[in-house]
């Protein structure tokens, strides 16, 4: 795989498809940063600011944020990271406005040229409930599965040593809203992706290591 490569990766799947653990080592394997606005979001919440406070009311109720914070939070991220060699986003787009949002940042940013590349990590529902339960985040942005990939200490963040928690947005009846987005908001982003020959569709309910591999070799048809 040519590493070198510009590319700019966009990762789709339901909650807890593993889409933010998947991206993080893709991250990490090809060295370009990976942007999430609701990791960044979380963030803004933890430290009590304005956005963070307004965002965290819908955020609890599994609804999206409204398309002006979402901008602002891109505004924030694309400036501060290194995104000139390429980048990942982790959950955005996430409707057919944002995708239009999407195209017309990157032109503006001079990124028309870079291949995009949609990677859809595919997990059915009864299986996201199920994972759902067992997820543990932590402030600095860790993820982890108390079953499938739990911190060494128990509920210590291997990372930073906090404490990791659930998110409040993983209980049964905020699940049930973030899921019905994801089939009628975010499916049909998959489609139009697929329709042009651009997305990477991967089981996301096997091993971690093994899911990344596939990506990964999957990604080498894209040279
Ligand atoms: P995630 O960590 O990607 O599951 O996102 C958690 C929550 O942050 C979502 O359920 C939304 O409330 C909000 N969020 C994340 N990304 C977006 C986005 N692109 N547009 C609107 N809201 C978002």
């Amino acid at each position: 795989m040519n590493k070198n490569k510009k590319r700019i990766l966009l990762f789709f799947g339901p909650p807890a498809s593993g889409k933010g653990t998947q991206s993080d080592m893709l991250a990490e394997f090809l060295k370009i940063p990976v942007i999430s606005p609701g990791e960044l979001l979380r963030q803004e919440q933890s430290a009590g600011s304005k956005l963070g406070i307004e965002a965290g009311k819908r955020i609890a109720k599994g609804k999206l944020v409204k398309e002006e914070t979402i901008e602002k939070i891109l505004a924030k991220c694309l400036d501060k990271k290194d995104v000139k060699n390429g980048f990942i986003f982790d959950g955005f787009p996430r409707n057919n406005e944002q995708l239009k949002l999407l195209f017309k940042k990157l032109k503006k940013m001079g990124f028309d040229s870079h291949e995009i590349i949609a990677v859809y990590i595919h997990l059915n529902d009864k299986e996201v409930k199920t994972r759902i339960g067992g997820r543990r985040v932590c402030d600095c942005g860790a993820s982890y599965h108390l079953k499938y990939n739990a911190p060494k200490k128990n509920s210590i963040c291997d990372i930073c040593g906090k404490k990791v928690y659930r998110r409040e947005d993983d209980t049964p009846a905020v699940i049930k809203n973030r899921l019905k987005l994801f089939h009628e908001e975010i499916l049909p982003l998959i489609k139009y992706f697929k329709e042009n020959n651009i997305v990477i569709k991967v089981d996301g309910s096997g091993d971690i290591n093994k899911i990344q591999k596939e990506i990964r070799q999957e990604l080498k048809k894209y040279l």
